[in-house]
């Protein structure tokens, strides 16, 4: 047989018309939210936010940007199709489909006809770099990405491939760094 729970009356005292209709807290809260108005109205001291985009904030070398498919020295890809990014990626945003390269070595007789990444669907985690074999595949700075409708967010081979020399100030995450 169940015991019955004895019923606890709790006094909660007598709770005065200021407290019932909140006008104590709502006027602290205003003041708090008028003086830090006031203060980056006027002063622009100590001001969490900045200007973006004419200002920007440093960010770390190893931060994970936009991917880059970085090329070799007659500007062919250095993937090799291999698609152990396409595996290790949990976002599962990577869509590769393989051909082969005809008159190559043995260790890239495959390349990419399609190389994609959907980078509304990225977690910008790193893990396709870390899987690469080939450093096929690194991460520049470049985070700010707008896109006016999904398939642009849609990058394929031509928008991720190296453009030029890299420039190790644009490069974020990469093997091995
Ligand atoms: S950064 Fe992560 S989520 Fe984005 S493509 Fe690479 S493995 Fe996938
Ligand atoms: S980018 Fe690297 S891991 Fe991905 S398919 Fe190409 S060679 Fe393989």
């Amino acid at each position: 047989m169940i015991d019955t729970v004895p019923t606890v009356s709790v006094d909660r005292g007598k709770i005065p018309l200021s407290e019932k209709i909140y006008l104590g807290p709502i006027v602290t809260g205003l003041k708090v939210t008028f003086r830090h108005f006031r203060r980056n109205l006027i002063g622009q001291k100590d001001v969490a936010t900045i200007q973006w985009p004419e200002e920007k904030r440093p960010y770390s070398e190893r931060v994970r940007g936009r991917h880059i498919l970085t090329t070799r020295e007659d500007g062919s890809l250095r993937c090799v199709a291999c698609f152990m990014c396409e595996t290790a990626c949990p976002a599962q945003c990577i869509h590769i489909e393989a051909e082969e390269n005809p008159g190559a070595p043995v260790d890239h007789e495959k390349r990419p006809k399609v190389y994609e990444i959907d980078l509304l669907r990225c977690i910008f985690c790193g893990f396709c770099v870390d899987a690469c074999p080939e450093e096929a595949i690194i991460m520049s700075r470049t985070h700010e990405m707008a896109f006016a409708c999904r398939d642009e967010a849609v990058v394929g081979i031509e928008e991720l491939r190296q453009k030029g020399p890299l420039d190790v100030e644009e490069l974020g995450y990469r093997p091995y760094f």
